[in-house]
């Protein structure tokens, strides 16, 4: 049998993020001020994030050092293995290669540590002394108390509603870390009290619990905010993940031609995908960079590629991308991680200039996929991740129906253990 497990050296770790902002045709089309809709100043920006972060957003640097801080945390759990699925492989009786990039081994068990360290880290540096944010399934909130705990930030977790209680471990593990979490809509800020008294039964949603959070950070001393997903510096931070798979493959000699990633905002797939699409920009490969969305909240399939707001009561900048509109509320399905109306810029002009493609499945056919992979591969997956895993068996199906062998690779974004309750609805056939 070929490698299974494909591990790098800890001092081969990237020392740099990799920003793609340096190798777009053109520019990304910038965020507006919704009041002037003229491109938004950094300076308008500093009373929610911290400066350097809004430097790295808008920055035309291809490569961004990654400080030493924040390697010595990456060194906990990075680099992450990389990992050729030999036994999905048999059952399937595909003659295509699978091979899977897995961030579930980080602490708090995905990919979204390798920006939350960022981040307050550098909140840390310019004397942030609270931070808030939004979570959805919770793996963000818990991958920002675990960051914020480190650099001695308090950190306020809005949680989405219906996965406070579909989830209650993820609040546990929150709390652990030393977050405080509460349900959104919540009676700690004025919008949050407002959908409460219009819509008492609402599960909520990711973009009602942005506005809760970035409300609670507009108005207090020393208080900023954090974003899980969707902006460029977001982006940037997770493309640890694709430098680190380029190495890895480069070590069983092979190059994928297929790279799949779950897309909510986009920053796992961006993660994973940026640097293939830099050598296809650059003309040396052609790999297809796939992104994977649930058929319940179809962003990049079915959505419009227009500016729109990133929350529900319209306070952050107008960002141009595909979106399903900042009022809409996705049904409470349960990879929760994938439920927002938007999506990421860079991703949005990738997919609207044709250099990447996206799909959806709806959950049966996603659960169906990662109760396959469980029982051949052992890992149980997030919800989430177990988009991109029946992107990549269907694509290896089609080899077996052509012959081709062909390499897919994808991200597995995170593990399932706080998801137990969902596999047990998919298995006594309740899942919506
Ligand atoms: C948050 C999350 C996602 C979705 O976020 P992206 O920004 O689209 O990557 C996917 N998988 C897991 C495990 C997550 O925690």
């Amino acid at each position: 049998m070929e490698q299974t497990k494909i591990i790098l050296d800890e001092n081969e770790m990237p020392r740099q993020w990799y920003n793609v902002l340096a190798d777009l045709s053109s520019p990304l089309d910038p965020p507006l001020d919704p009041r002037t809709m003229e491109p938004i100043s950094p300076e308008a920006l500093e009373p929610i994030f911290a400066k350097e972060l809004i430097k790295q957003e808008m920055s035309g640097e291809r490569y961004i050092d990654i400080p030493e801080e924040v390697l010595d945390v990456y060194r906990l759990w990075r680099p992450s293995p990389l990992f050729r699925a030999h036994r999905l492989e048999k059952l399937l009786k595909t003659p295509a290669k699978i091979y899977y990039k897995y961030e579930g081994v980080s602490p708090a068990g995905s990919h979204k540590t390798n920006t939350s360290i960022a981040q307050a880290y550098y909140n840390m540096k310019e004397g942030t002394e609270r931070i808030t944010t939004e979570t959805g399934a919770g793996q963000w909130g818990s991958a920002l108390s675990l960051a914020c705990n480190y650099f001695d930030i308090e950190c306020k977790v809005y949680m989405v509603r219906s996965s406070y209680y579909q989830k209650p471990y993820r609040k546990s593990l929150m709390t652990l870390w030393g977050g405080n979490v509460v349900p959104s809509p919540s009676q700690d800020t004025e919008f949050g009290k407002k959908i409460l008294a219009e819509q008492p039964d609402t599960p909520g949603s990711l973009g009602i619990a942005i506005s809760e959070a970035v409300e609670d950070a507009a108005a207090h001393e020393n208080t900023k905010y954090a974003l899980g997903s969707v902006l460029n510096h977001v982006v940037l931070h997770q493309t640890v993940i694709g430098s680190e798979c380029k190495k890895q493959l480069e070590m069983v000699e092979t190059y994928p031609d297929i790279v799949i990633g779950c897309c909510g905002g986009g920053s796992n797939l961006g993660g994973i995908g940026l640097e293939f699409i830099k050598d296809r920009l650059e003309g040396k490969h052609n790999a297809r960079v796939i992104a994977v969305e649930p058929s319940a909240c179809p962003t990049l399939t079915k959505g419009d590629y227009r500016y729109d707001f990133g929350d529900t009561a319209e306070m952050t900048p107008l960002l141009k991308m595909y979106t399903l509109g900042h009022k809409h509320t996705p049904p409470a399905i349960h990879a929760g991680g994938l439920r927002y109306h938007g999506d990421s810029p860079i991703i949005s002009k990738l997919c609207a200039e044709g250099l990447l493609e996206a799909v959806s499945y709806d959950q049966y056919a996603v659960f169906d996929a990662a109760v396959q992979f469980a029982r051949t591969e052992a890992i149980v997956p997030a919800p989430e991740s177990s988009h991109a895993i029946r992107c990549a068996i269907d694509e290896a199906l089609k080899c077996k129906q052509t012959g081709e062998e062909k390499t897919i690779l994808f991200n597995l974004s995170g593990h399932g253990h706080f998801d137990m309750g969902s596999y047990d609805k998919y298995f006594s056939g309740e899942l919506s």
